[in-house]
């Protein structure tokens, strides 16, 4: 791709809409791919990961499918299907190799300002969770991708893996965890701030205050972006070869805008959610896990209960949640018009078929928005018996936006997955949904370079495997590239250098 058209006029090879965990992370890989490509990218708000990529607004968990028990289902036969979790795991190795090679190529530096060690856990309650999470262990422990994981239902051992948890507790609790400790806490805000720093530094221009408000096709196959400068108001163009929408919430309006027979038929339902966060340093002090339960029944897959050991700005912090909520926005910062807005007549019935499908976590949304903090906290008791109201405060997290598509289970079925959405061509693609999310940014955003740009792929092999070691490989199926990667990441991330100590 050239910068100059025929007639003088500049254009850009890449658009980036957004500048979220997403944005930066293709806008890096294409960097390190393609050095000479031209890159602009437009952001709504005043700074990088603002929005949904925000440490704040995320849980911060390194998916990497060693605690959250949504990944490994029980089977009608009462096996363990674990193909869930070995893909996330997979996914999440792509991301420590890439960030090693950012951080050994100095493009980032001082790893522990966004990744730290932390113990992830499972813990469940009751004879029946007992004996799945335990069939869950024995499905997983031999494994190379959850080497190291322990399991206990020993008061007197989980005493000393989750003291805060166990203190009060009835003798007569009957419960079990998992620990592997070669868990993460990321801090997506911090990566994303980092990656678009560097992206500065490598000239790509990076235009905060600027919303994109239309886009539409040029006659020679690239893209016209109407960009609004959020502070004089003025209007621009800006045209590109290639558009990538990674506008998080905002993506769904964008691609419609787009009028791709792809972004037709699809909608988007946005689920808000709450934490609760300890303002007791020194109960923070006590607990060192993420721990994940199971969800509620009728509960949506990503409103799994956790307790969470945060990094924050280097501090150690303590998170509860999240409750989910409903919100008619689709960006924290968005508008209360956001869900009507999204509604078009190619995809009112998928809206309407999904809508009477999904009472059951309508009613659950509305029922978890109602809750006061007193009845929150009763929630965090299930955790932390002892928890006092006046020791946690409530923090309002990101928006998800979920999205409805026609399915072969049915017109209008929700989706809690991330979808890639291209178009035929390649010149634009759009990210969608958000789970795993940031955690899997790396592997998504290679997804979107296969598609939109297939015939550069074996030239760019190379250099992807030079980033990316295990690229094209299967990890579980490399047992000795596995553990390579294992201990590449683990020292170049410090993570190894940094090991959990237990309280
Ligand atoms: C409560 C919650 C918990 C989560 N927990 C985890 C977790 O533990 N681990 C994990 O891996 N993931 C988690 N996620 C998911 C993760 O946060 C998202 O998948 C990820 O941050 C999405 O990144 P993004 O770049 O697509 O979107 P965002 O970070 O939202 O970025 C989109 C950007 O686009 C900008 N934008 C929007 N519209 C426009 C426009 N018209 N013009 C210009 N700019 C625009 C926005 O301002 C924003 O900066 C969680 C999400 C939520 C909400």
């Amino acid at each position: 791709m050239g910068n100059m058209s025929n007639n003088g006029e500049t254009k850009t090879d890449v658009i980036l809409i957004g500048a979220g965990i997403m944005s930066a992370t293709l806008g890096t890989i294409l960097k390190e791919l393609v050095p000479e490509w031209n890159i602009k990218v437009f952001e709504k708000l005043d700074q990088a990961g603002e929005e949904s990529s925000n440490e704040w607004n995320n849980a911060g968990t390194g998916h990497a499918a060693l605690c959250e028990l949504n990944y490994t289902s029980e089977q009608a036969d009462g096996s363990i299907n674990i193909s869930k979790a070995i893909n996330i795991n997979e996914q999440f190795q792509v991301s420590m190799q890439f960030w090693s090679y950012l951080v050994n190529n100095k493009l980032i530096d001082n790893p522990k300002d966004f990744i730290m060690p932390i113990p992830h856990m499972s813990m469940v309650r009751g004879e029946d969770n007992v004996k799945f999470l335990k069939k869950r262990y024995e499905a997983l422990k031999d494994n190379p991708l959850f080497k190291g994981m322990e399991f206990s239902d020993d008061a007197q051992k989980l005493k000393e893996w989750i003291p805060l948890m166990m203190k009060d507790r009835p003798a007569d609790d009957v419960i079990a965890a998992t620990k592997i400790d070669t868990g993460t806490d990321v801090n997506f805000g911090a990566l994303t701030r980092m990656l678009m720093k560097n992206l500065e530094k490598q000239n790509v221009e990076v235009n905060y205050n600027h919303s994109v408000e239309n886009i539409k096709r040029t006659s020679d196959g690239g893209w016209e972006l109407k960009v609004k400068n959020v502070l004089s108001g003025n209007v621009e163009q800006h045209k590109a070869k290639f558009v990538f929408i990674g506008a998080g919430g905002g993506s769904l309006h964008i691609l419609q805008k787009t009028g791709i027979p792809e972004s037709k038929h699809i909608g988007g339902f946005p689920v808000s959610g709450l934490f609760l966060v300890c303002n007791k340093p020194e109960i923070a002090e006590k607990h060192h896990a993420k721990v994940y339960g199971k969800a509620a029944v009728g509960a949506p897959p990503m409103s799994v209960p956790h307790l969470d050991t945060r990094y924050i700005n280097n501090k150690k912090s303590l998170l509860f949640g999240p409750f989910a909520g409903f919100s008619p926005k689709f960006l924290k910062t968005g508008s209360n018009m956001d869900l009507i807005t999204s509604v078009k007549p190619n995809n009112v019935f998928t809206m309407l078929a999904a809508g009477a499908k999904e009472m059951a976590l309508t009613k659950y949304l509305i029922q978890q928005l109602m809750l006061s903090k007193e009845q929150r906290i009763e929630e965090l008791r299930d955790f932390i018996p002892d928890a006092k109201v006046e020791d946690w405060d409530i923090v309002v997290a990101g928006q998800r936006v979920q999205v409805i598509k026609d399915t072969p289970a049915g017109k209008g079925t929700l989706q809690f997955g991330t979808e890639v959405i291209t178009s035929e061509d390649g010149s634009v693609a759009a990210l969608l949904g958000a789970s795993p999310g940031a955690s899997t940014a790396v592997h998504v955003m290679l997804q979107v370079i296969q598609k939109c740009f297939p015939q550069e792929m074996k030239a760019w092999e190379p250099k992807l495997k030079e980033m990316i070691p295990s690229y094209g490989v299967k990890l579980m199926d490399n047992p000795k590239l596995l553990e390579d990667v294992h201990e590449l990441t683990a020292q170049t991330l410090g993570l190894s250098e940094r090991k959990p100590v237990h309280n």
